[in-house]
């Protein structure tokens, strides 16, 4: 039907791939949204038509999320990136104190901005380790009264994810999800805020995920804050113009994986994919895990061969074979596959089968 070549194995750790049903979904509604005569790109924010498309993906993500009332879905503009100041600008200010547990990049990015608000307590921190690892429960030392408990609960460039959430003892965590939103259940109770990007699980950049409890809401900053970093004019309604095609394709997303049985699917599906290649790398000392074994991320897998000028031709020849994306961030170097929500089984696969070959030719 067209001259493209065929979609490739996409293991781009974001904007990451999506399911083709959902791009071919929106490629066929785009001229006309629903008969109303528009591009969903071309209609007011304010119109019926968007209000419900606005409500069906928040009620999505609720549902999928297992929460009702008392937690509001925002969709924001400006990246995790931007959440890394509002939260603080919400919730800090000279004299209050938040907890940030340091697993990496991006968790050290968070700190910063931080750190412009108020003070800044760090429970544990894995840099030492070059953020091999996540810690363990008894290695958290957190500040006496923190106005909430900030961590990543995966890490993106490490290839990291905490298999449970950091206990707390009652204070709200605070969480950028950005790389593992909606990839498995979660004990949502625990969270204050979860906030992700879409463009890794949950569809394209562009838009992002903010989930807020009510109660910690009504704590937030209510007067010397921007009206546009405030959460609380957000959760009211949609203060100006939302980033409405984005919002659309996140809301076939949820639908996507709505039918394909929520995140308790996702969960086994995404265990399933980790594993397959998990299993490559540990058959011998041909490839070799970049991280501490039980702090393996099910969504970012790295790995390293026994020289750069190997993993640079495993590159090379992946890429060959349809396999792309593989390159580990550019601060850690190695492999990384990322097999977000989207990324197929079949995918995986063949990245499975190219390692066993790789390994055979060059072992
Ligand atoms: C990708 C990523 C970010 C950055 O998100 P932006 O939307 O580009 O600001 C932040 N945190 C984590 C964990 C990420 O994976």
């Amino acid at each position: 039907m067209s001259n493209h070549k065929e979609r490739y194995h996409n293991f781009s750790p974001g904007p990451a791939t999506l399911p083709l049903e959902v791009l071919e979904k929106a490629q066929e509604e785009l001229p006309n949204y629903q008969g109303i005569g528009a591009s969903v790109m071309e209609i007011s924010h304010r119109s019926d038509a968007y209000e419900e498309l606005d409500h069906q993906a928040r009620t999505r993500i609720k549902r999928m999320l297992g929460i009702g009332d008392d937690y509001t879905v925002l969709f924001l503009q400006g990246g995790a990136s931007t959440q890394f100041l509002m939260a603080p600008y919400n919730y800090l200010e000279e004299g209050k104190t938040a907890d940030y547990i340091n697993t990496g990049r991006w968790s050290t990015k968070a700190i910063r901005e931080a750190k412009l608000f108020g003070n800044v307590h760090v429970p544990f921190s894995s840099e030492d380790s070059n953020f091999s690892r996540v810690p363990q429960q008894d290695e958290l030392n957190f500040s006496d009264d923190p106005e909430y408990v900030h961590f990543t609960s995966n890490n993106t460039v490490a290839g990291t994810q905490f298999p449970e959430e950091p206990d707390t003892g009652g204070v709200p965590l605070v969480c950028d999800a950005s790389s593992d939103f909606l990839s498995r259940p979660i004990d949502i109770e625990k969270y204050g805020i979860i906030y992700a990007g879409a463009q890794k699980n949950c569809g394209p950049a562009g838009v992002t995920i903010v989930v807020i409890r009510n109660d910690f809401l009504e704590k937030a900053k209510q007067n010397g804050i921007p009206t546009m970093m405030s959460y609380h004019t957000h959760a009211e309604k949609i203060f100006n113009t939302p980033p409405s095609f984005n919002v659309y394709m996140v809301n076939l997303m949820m639908e996507w994986m709505e039918e394909k049985g929520g995140v308790e699917y996702f969960e086994k599906y995404n265990r399933e994919k980790a594993q397959t290649i998990y299993d490559e790398i540990d058959k011998d000392d041909f490839y070799r895990g970049a991280v501490d074994k039980d702090s393996r991320s099910l969504m970012n897998i790295t790995f390293r061969l026994q020289n750069e000028d190997l993993e640079a031709k495993f590159l090379e020849e992946a890429e060959e074979n349809d396999l792309v994306k593989l390159k580990g961030h550019r601060s850690v170097g190695g492999i990384r596959a990322s097999l977000y929500n989207a990324c197929r089984q079949e995918s995986v696969d063949a990245l499975q089968q190219f390692m066993a070959d790789f390994r055979k030719n060059n072992g």
